[in-house]
């Protein structure tokens, strides 16, 4: 199978990459063609996975594909947006049927579930890695950037942070667990669902927010840094999942949601009198701290005394010497 053979089998005859709104071209010329509705912006980011760095080598093209882009997606529900379309890059050792066959329809399972299209790509021979793009579009001025928080505002997330770092033992099978623990988590390291809706009730009332990636710390400190103020984080606050204290215990868990990563959930702070007014829509906002003028992130113990977090959250680099 050369490599056109393989672009048109498994990649132009994906349902994900059927023609669609915001799509006026896609997959075939020498570029796509996204047609922007007036009065908005496009949003654009790229996301690299390196085979043996950011997933094992061994897994299920299914699982990656499906990872890969919930991971590349959850950077336009940061920003507020609203998805058109994806590009991939693919470098593969070799031309496996059965592989290519799992990695579309895994694409394909999360792109339905994101209203995303594949709209283009690159196909080489070499080391396993693929680069997705991500596309979306946001109202002119209304993109959820990092640079907004002021002192006074709550610190918030989206949901229980820390599932998918306590699905990690799970994943690389050092670790076994009863189905009930261990699905929900597993689902949340390989299946990690971009808070979409959530951006985009966010527009116009958070000041600042990013998707929880390196750990919920590290990415804090990006706000803080961006929007020159200090993130106060409570432990007290802090919500734990279920069924991760379940796996690993309160301590353990308090870890994972404070510097694990890889959880896609939003982080963003919000003026308090918008936070009634989500919660009763159903939104899964905890608040979890408060902004406060100053810089850098601390974490507060129960009685509010500054404490020294567990790790840091993940930088790839960081033992170079820098
Ligand atoms: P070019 O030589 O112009 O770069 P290619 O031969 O690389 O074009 O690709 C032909 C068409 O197939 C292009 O429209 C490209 O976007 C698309 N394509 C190539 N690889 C992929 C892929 N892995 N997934 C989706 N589309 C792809
Ligand atoms: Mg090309």
């Amino acid at each position: 199978m050369g490599e056109f053979e393989l672009i048109r089998r498994y990649f132009a005859a994906a349902s994900c990459a059927r023609a669609g709104e915001g799509v006026a071209l896609g997959i075939g010329d020498d570029c796509a063609l996204l047609a922007l509705p007036p009065g908005e912006q496009l949003a654009v980011s790229t996301d690299t996975l390196v085979a043996g760095v950011h997933f094992p080598e061994a897994c299920e093209s299914f699982l990656l594909a499906q990872r890969a882009l919930g991971v590349a997606v959850s950077d336009l529900a940061a920003m507020g947006a609203t998805p058109i379309g994806f590009t991939l890059a693919l470098t593969i050792p070799s031309a496996d049927p059965a592989w290519l066959q799992g990695l579309a329809a895994g694409l394909d399972r999360m792109a339905q579930a994101c209203g995303v299209r594949l709209i283009g790509g690159d196909t080489s021979r070499g080391p396993l890695c693929l680069t997705l793009t991500v596309f979306g579009r946001i109202p002119a001025g209304q993109a959820l950037t990092r640079s907004g928080a002021r002192a006074g505002e709550l610190l918030c997330v989206g949901g229980y942070p820390g599932e998918a770092a306590g699905a990690l033992p799970l994943v690389l099978g050092q670790r076994q667990a009863a189905a009930e623990i261990a699905e929900p988590l597993l689902a949340r390291y390989w299946a990690p669902q971009p808070q979409l809706d959530l951006g985009q009730a966010l527009r116009g009332k958070a000041t600042a927010a990013l998707d929880v990636s390196d750990g919920l710390l590290a990415d804090c400190g990006h706000i803080a840094k961006a929007s020159g103020v200090a993130l106060l984080v409570e432990q007290a606050r802090l919500p734990l999942s279920p069924a991760l204290v379940a796996l690993v215990g309160e301590t353990m868990a308090r870890d994972c949601a404070l510097s694990g990563g890889d959880d896609y959930l939003l982080a963003f702070t919000l003026p308090a009198e918008h936070l009634a007014d989500l919660q009763a829509q159903g939104w899964p906002i905890h608040v979890i701290g408060r902004v406060e003028a100053g810089q850098g992130v601390q974490l507060l113990d129960k009685q509010g005394r500054p404490v020294t977090p567990p790790v840091r959250g993940y930088e790839h680099f960081r033992s170079d010497g820098d």
